[in-house]
Formats: C-alpha cells, sequence, structure tokens
C-alpha cells in the first residue's frame, strides 16, 4: 500500500516525500506542477503529473496504484494573492479537495493528512493561539482553509474518512542536504526574499507596515522549520494508521519574531548589510501569530528539534546561496 503525496513537488510536498523515503514508506507523488518543480520530485519516485480538480485523471491514479492514506499539500497559498482573486482560491483549494475526498471515499481510502493554516484564525487576541482559539479568518486564503477542513469533518461524519489538518504558522528554511528548498515564481515569502537581497538578486526588502501594535511596529509571525513540520506529517499518517480519531493541531515553533527582527537575523546569518524600506501594509496581514503546539507534542509525540531562528535562516540560506534560480536547470535527482 502507498502514500499519495498530493502536491508532492511543492516547497513542503518535497520535503515531505523526502522525509518519507528516508523510512522507506512506499509513496506516489501527485502534482500538476502549477507552482511545484519536477526536479524536485527524486528519480524512481512514481510520479503523476495532473490536476486534483480533473476527477478523470484522479480516478485513475486511484485505480492504478493501492492508495491507503493521503497527505494533502496542493493548494495556493498566498495571502495577498487570495484578497485580489479569491475565486482562484475557492477553486483550487476548495473545489480540489472536493474531487480529493470524492475519489478517496469513491476509493475506500479512509485516512488524510491536511496542510491547513493559521490563517484560519485571523485576528487573536490570545497568544500562543491554541486550537481551542476561534477561527476568524481576515484572509480569502484562510477561509479556504478552514472550508476545506470543515468538508473534511462533514465527510468523517458521513463517510468515516479521517482526517489529521495540521495548522501551519511559518514554514521557512530547507533541507538540511541542501538539495531542496524554497522556490516560488513569483516570491512573496518574507525569508527567502531577505535571502534574495543578500544574494545580490534584489535591492532591498520591502517591510509591510511599520505601525502594527507590536513592540518594533512590524507584524511577528512564529517560524517553523520545514523539516520539523513535515517531521509532524508522518506522525499524524502513523497515528490515523493506528485509529486515531479526526483533530485538528498547530504546528509552529512556540515563538515570535517581528519582520525587523527576521532581517536582523539574516544580516548576521549571511554578513549582507540587507536594506530595508518601509511599505504599505498587506491587506489579510493580522499583527500577531503564535502557535501552541503543545497538543501536537502531547497528541502526536512531535518534538520540534530546529527551532532556533538562525537554524532556520541558515538552512534557507544555504539552499538560496548554492541555487540562486531555484531548481532552474537541475535534473530530478
Ligand atoms: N513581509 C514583509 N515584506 C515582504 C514579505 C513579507 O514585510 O516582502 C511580512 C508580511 O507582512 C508578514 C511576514 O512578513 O507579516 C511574513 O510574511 P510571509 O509572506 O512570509 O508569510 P505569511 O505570514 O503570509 O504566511
Amino acid at each position: 500500500m502507498s502514500i499519495a503525496v498530493v502536491g508532492g513537488a511543492g516547497y513542503i510536498g518535497s520535503h515531505a516525500v523526502r522525509a518519507l523515503l528516508a523510512q522507506n514508506r512506499d509513496i506516489v507523488v501527485i502534482d500538476n506542477l502549477e507552482t511545484g518543480h519536477e526536479e524536485s520530485v527524486p528519480e524512481g519516485v512514481q510520479f503523476y503529473k495532473g490536476d486534483i480538480r480533473d476527477r478523470d485523471f484522479l480516478n485513475e491514479v486511484f485505480e492504478h496504484e493501492q492508495i491507503d492514506q493521503v497527505v494533502h499539500f496542493a493548494a495556493n497559498s498566498l495571502v495577498g494573492e487570495s484578497m485580489e482573486n479569491p475565486l482562484k482560491y475557492y477553486d483550487n483549494n476548495v473545489f480540489g479537495t472536493q474531487i480529493l475526498l470524492e475519489t478517496m471515499i469513491k476509493h475506500g481510502v479512509k485516512n488524510i493528512v491536511f496542510s491547513s493554516s493559521a490563517a484560519t484564525y485571523g485576528e487573536q487576541k490570545k497568544m500562543p493561539i491554541t486550537e481551542e482559539a476561534p477561527t476568524a479568518p481576515t484572509s480569502a486564503y484562510g477561509e479556504t482553509k478552514l472550508a476545506m477542513e470543515r468538508m473534511m469533518k462533514w465527510c468523517d461524519a458521513a463517510h468515516g474518512t479521517k482526517f489529521v489538518s495540521l495548522r501551519y504558522f511559518n514554514v521557512a528554511g530547507a533541507s538540511a542536504s541542501g538539495v531542496i528548498g524554497e522556490d516560488h515564481e513569483p516570491e512573496t515569502h518574507l525569508i527567502p526574499l531577505v535571502l534574495q537581497v543578500a544574494n545580490g538578486q534584489r535591492e532591498h526588502i520591502t517591510i509591510f507596515g511599520e505601525d502594527y501594535p507590536t513592540e518594533d511596529g512590524t507584524c511577528i509571525r512564529d517560524y517553523i522549520h520545514v523539516e520539523d513540520l513535515v517531521d509532524a506529517h508522518i506522525l499524524a499518517l502513523d497515528y490515523l494508521k493506528e485509529g486515531g480519531e479526526s483533530d485538528i493541531f498547530n504546528l509552529g515553533s512556540n515563538q515570535g519574531f517581528s519582520v525587523k527582527e527576521i532581517v536582523e537575523t539574516a544580516r548576521t546569518v549571511t554578513g549582507h548589510k540587507i536594506p530595508a524600506v518601509i511599505g504599505e501594509k498587506r491587506a489579510g496581514d493580522p499583527a500577531v501569530l503564535i502557535a501552541s503546539s503543545e497538543k501536537a507534542r502531547k497528541t502526536l509525540e512531535w518534538s520540534p528539534s530546529r527551532t532556533d531562528i538562525v537554524t532556520i535562516i541558515r538552512d534557507a540560506w544555504n539552499w538560496h546561496q548554492h541555487h540562486p534560480h531555484g531548481y532552474k536547470g537541475a535534473d530530478r535527482s
């Protein structure tokens, strides 16, 4: 039996693929390569290029393969873009998940581990955020992630499809091997953008707003190393396999860093000045997001080991220095 890694050629999916292979798990990768990179899929792994909104395509994959669990990373994930084009998010994220669930139910596949987001919470008064916090997304992106969670909840009630939804805070860093990393086009995330300045690919970093109600006026986020993050997915797969009930878990490092602190740390790690200018706030951005991941630590026995922000930025820097143009020109390895 194999695990279908849906969105397995993307930033987080590709790290999950490596982690699963390192544990000798049987996997198949499904990705439409809209934002993923075929070069990130290791040689020898069964790869299906196609879109989860395509019922026939997905059905064929599930007919061909003996799939018993799904890890679902395939989604659009940019807060800013979702505010400009919300229907793109409903289509790919919500409708895509609907087709995936339909296909799973049709083929009797009972377990799904799902990439959710801290964006489901929106602005919160109480920090750190626990899973009991009310959900009030401030972006269309967050709203679609919540809708996908709810869809899974009702599918569990009706069909017994068990899910673990992992609400990611800010995922960053890269594989310690330096072989895979973050490569988005266009890049919108803070850490890769800051490192592109250090690499000489950008003149400066623009800090989105300086009058948030935080100590230095810039947004605070909880950054989690991508390799710690994917570890939790494997634990979640095993939890479901052992009969665990559907549940939701936060994944973060339980510490917050402001945008200015990230820029400062990147200056230290890279030895580059990294000029910064203050720009407009970005629509949909809450001031502070810090996770409590106690529940994941307890129930899934997850113990992140790369929580130091210097480690996170250093591993990302290692990837960016050696792959300034991402996967361009690389082979499947
Ligand atoms: N940010 C910024 N300048 C940039 C990109 C991001 O100031 O060029 C800020 C953004 O407003 C947010 C934080 O950095 O407060 C992290 O943003 P990112 O896009 O990396 O992740 P998100 O929080 O949207 O998941």
